[in-house]
């Protein structure tokens, strides 16, 4: 046994250290970034964010939306073949579609059908998607993989250490999808005891894909899960995320999946975890005997329109520039300087939601 004793952070235990700006307007910030990739060929534009692969957001509904906006949408694994033929009949712009799956053999014949029937070339990403990144198994399907797709951007996780990170790159992947148990409605820290506070995860992992490089390109990271407010992806940026995947804060809007309830007067959406018993048995019929469940089930007060909402994160986002003196997102990281705070934020965050 032992005990790693540097604290390790979250995105509620740091600030950021506002410095001296030559910005005239928030308009002028640039948040679309271009990146080049180390097995890829793609060059890819637009603004990297992605709603989650989960029942709710990861829809054709809220793909439709965030290509509007040059942001990504990663499908859940619950989409059939026939469903996604009858969806590019009248979808086409591949850059910000990802298609997600897992690493069973139903998922890897699944990958081969989408291909033989042309459907692959629809999407730019391809995500392989695991809970737990560190099985030895998962480096063998992230090279065959890449061997099957050897021009798709092909994104693999999670995980949340460094050496992994690495070893994930070189076996074919391009993005490392980074958090374990930051989820809103995750319980595998609960139920297991694992997990790595997020923002700590993300400035080490960042820093392991990008020494990755080759003339190509460097490898490159997502912060999956865990940002509450529009503040913490500026936060994941700026530790070195190429990309943000949120779950809940693209959820419970009206464009969303799932029931509206209505609870004392009040609106609701539903919103939970893809291994939460609700996700086993709507999709799967019923949960496997040997997994506990690790996810849960919430209701989410309506948000109402997502529009709104994505308008007002581009507008933090933009304010968190101004304030850190960054002219585009790329500048983030090496204008940020985080402030160490103690617990109390987010109490004070906790006590204006309520007042909310
Ligand atoms: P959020 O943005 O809601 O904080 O987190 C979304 C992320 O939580 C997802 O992208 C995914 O990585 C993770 N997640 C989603 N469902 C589950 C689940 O049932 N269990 C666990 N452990 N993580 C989940």
């Amino acid at each position: 046994m032992r005990i790693l004793d540097d604290i390790k952070l979250d995105y509620q235990d740091v600030l950021l250290r506002p410095k001296r700006s030559t910005l005239q307007s928030r308009k002028d910030v640039i948040l679309e970034r271009s990146f080049v990739f180390y097995h890829s060929p793609k060059i890819w534009t637009g603004i990297p964010i992605m709603s989650a692969n989960m029942a709710t957001c990861g829809t054709f509904e809220i793909a439709k939306i965030f290509s509007h906006y040059k942001m990504i949408t990663a499908f859940h694994k619950y989409y059939t073949i026939k469903d996604y033929q009858k969806f590019f009949k009248t979808f086409n712009n591949p850059d910000y579609v990802c298609y997600t799956l897992g690493i069973r053999d139903k998922d890897i014949n699944q990958l081969k059908l989408m291909k033989k029937n042309g459907l692959l070339k629809k999407f730019s990403f391809i995500c392989l998607d695991v809970p737990n990144g560190y099985l030895q198994s998962f480096l063998e399907v992230i090279k065959n993989a890449r061997k099957m797709c050897p021009t798709h951007i092909i994104i693999a996780g999670n995980v949340v250490t460094n050496e992994i990170t690495e070893e994930i790159i070189l076996a074919g992947a391009d993005i490392v999808k980074i958090g374990i148990g930051p989820g809103s409605v995750c319980t595998t820290r609960k139920m297991t005891g694992v997990g790595y506070p997020q923002l700590s995860a993300v400035i080490e992992c960042a820093d392991s894909a990008h020494g990755i490089a080759n003339t190509r390109g460097v490898g490159r990271i997502i912060a999956d899960g865990g940002q509450q407010y529009p503040s913490d992806v500026a936060k994941a940026f700026c530790g070195g995320a190429d990309f943000n995947m949120c779950g809940s804060l693209f959820s419970g809007f009206e464009q969303n999946a799932g029931e509206t309830v209505i609870k004392e007067g009040k609106k609701f959406k539903e919103y939970f975890g893809s291994s939460s018993n609700k996700a086993m048995q709507d999709f799967y019929g019923q949960k496997d005997a040997h997994r506990a469940s690790e996810g849960r089930y919430t209701l989410i007060p309506h948000k109402g329109d997502i529009h709104e909402f994505i308008q007002d994160l581009m507008g933090s986002l933009r304010s968190t520039a101004t304030y850190i003196g960054a002219r585009q997102l790329k500048e983030f990281p090496k204008r940020a300087t985080f402030l160490k705070v103690n617990r109390q934020l987010t109490t004070y965050l906790e006590k204006y939601d309520e007042e909310k």
